[in-house]
């Protein structure tokens, strides 16, 4: 699905989208949940994009509807991966993740998870012409890329019927920093807000909701 001249959300992941920047340098926002792997390749060639031309996949945050693919299209792209520092050791696995997640960790051996190998951790330089700023709360080192006009919220918050509100405070490590990341968001020009979970949506009117609704 295009959403802008160069953005797309990736029709083979829906529910859990990752998106493409088909910018100078083609590159891909998270990689969906374990098992997605071929669907996003097969969306790409449809799209004439081979694995090769996907220069940098950026993950939002460490969970396994973000990072299921990560090895597999690691492999089939020779990309560079990129997480923060904070969220790459859950990725490796070397820390479990806290509560109800850690159960998820425990289903995802039976989804065949392979993890991803030299993940670089992001520095204050841009990735291309994306910008990456620090937002936690859903996890400890969750992410938000701007490419353009375009946010890429990963789970910091959630579309539903063409409204935005944050994730289940279950699936959270931290609700206050989560109120605190989406402020800091407010100074950011962007005109698109695409989360992972449901629709992208414009950012006129329903940003400021959300906003309302945090008070
Ligand atoms: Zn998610």
């Amino acid at each position: 699905m295009k959403i802008t001249d160069d953005v797309y959300a990736l029709d083979s992941t829906k529910g859990n989208y990752s998106y493409l920047i088909s910018g100078d340098e083609n590159i891909l926002v998270d990689t969906g949940r374990p098992g997605q792997g071929k669907g996003i390749l097969n969306e790409l060639e449809s799209m004439n994009i081979k694995p090769g031309d996907i220069k940098h996949i950026l993950f939002t945050h460490h969970d396994i509807d973000h990072i299921g693919n990560a090895a597999l299209l690691q492999q089939a792209t020779g990309a560079t991966l990129w997480a923060s520092k904070e969220d790459i050791p859950y990725i490796y696995g070397d820390v479990n993740r806290p509560g109800v997640k850690g159960l998820f960790s425990f289903l995802s051996f039976f989804m065949r998870f392979k993890k991803p190998e030299n993940l670089k951790s992001y520095g204050n330089d841009k990735i291309d012409d994306v910008e990456v700023i620090a937002t936690p709360g859903h996890t400890p080192g969750h992410v938000c890329l701007i490419y353009k006009d375009v946010l890429f919220a990963g789970d910091l918050v959630r579309s539903s019927k063409g409204q935005l509100q944050t994730i289940s405070s279950f699936m959270n490590v931290d609700e206050d920093a989560i109120k605190e990341s989406i402020k800091k968001l407010d100074g950011y020009s962007f005109n698109w807000v695409c989360p992972a979970h449901g629709e992208p949506v414009k950012r006129v009117n329903v940003w400021k909701q959300l906003i309302e609704n945090l008070n």
